[in-house]
């Protein structure tokens, strides 16, 4: 039998994330450890028992569109900004979201599932997925099959290298009153979402120049000094 040569995917959930926006999201998941979303699951498929046996993994595997940036054309070739926006290699040898069918993959940690009324959230820890990410499908990670340990990381090896933060007083004072708040730990959130430096290359030349990284409904508003970073302030969103 010839296969299909279209395919059309319904999205089985969306995701609610901390990040409303492209840029201040890890270029991959766990590496901020206190961000946290959810995926809630979409009808017909907001039922518990599509998720029977999920939470004894730690972990699963979360596919999911780009879809902030399906319209936009992919290339041959990219330059990731592993390599400083410096070389560029082949669509396939990368994680770009820019690519032929514009399908993201992530594993991530599984946190609570809950039930709110005829909603169904599966919490996750540490994703690196936008606020509204239509997501395709949820699998389990299984470690025997999935994890190779001497794995080669080609141009992509493990990141070390953190940048410093330091928070201005009034940084830590605004900190510190959203978190009795909230309830939620804004200030590691914030630090371990710029220690990873998410400033494409051709802005890591400017240093001096203040950016604004948007995490719930806060703008964090933050400066690169040629050491470390700088938190300036935060600001509500609306
Ligand atoms: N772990 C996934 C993978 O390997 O397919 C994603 C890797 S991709 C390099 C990570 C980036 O995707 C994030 O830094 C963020 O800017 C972007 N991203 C996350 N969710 C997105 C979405 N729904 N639409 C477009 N870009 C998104």
């Amino acid at each position: 039998m010839p296969a299909p040569t279209h395919f059309t995917f319904n999205p089985i959930g969306i995701v609610h994330s901390c990040y409303k926006e492209k840029f201040g999201i890890p270029r991959q998941p766990g590496l901020v450890t206190e961000s946290t979303a959810s995926i809630e699951l979409l009808p017909p498929f907001n039922r518990l028992d599509t998720l029977d046996g999920l939470e004894d993994f730690s972990h699963i595997w979360v596919q999911f569109v780009f879809h902030a940036t399906m319209k936009e054309n992919w290339k041959a070739k990219v330059r990731p900004p592993r390599l400083g926006g410096k070389e560029k290699m082949g669509v396939f040898a990368t994680r770009a979201t820019h690519r032929p069918n514009p399908i993201g993959l992530s594993v991530i940690k599984l946190g609570k599932i809950h039930q709110q009324k005829s909603k169904i959230f599966i919490e996750l820890l540490g994703a690196d997925l936008l606020d509204g990410t239509p997501v395709l499908d949820i699998k389990p990670y299984i470690p025997y099959a999935d994890s190779i340990p001497n794995a080669q990381g080609g141009f992509a090896p493990l990141p070390d290298n953190t940048t410093q933060v330091v928070f201005s007083s009034l940084a830590k004072t605004q900190c510190d009153q959203y978190q009795s708040l909230h309830k939620r730990d804004i200030q590691t959130l914030i630090k371990q979402v710029i220690e990873q430096d998410p400033r494409p290359s051709y802005l890591q030349q400017k240093e001096g120049k203040e950016h604004g990284i948007i995490l719930w409904d806060l703008n964090i508003r933050w400066r690169a000094h040629p050491e470390y970073f700088e938190v300036l302030h935060i600001e509500p969103t609306q």
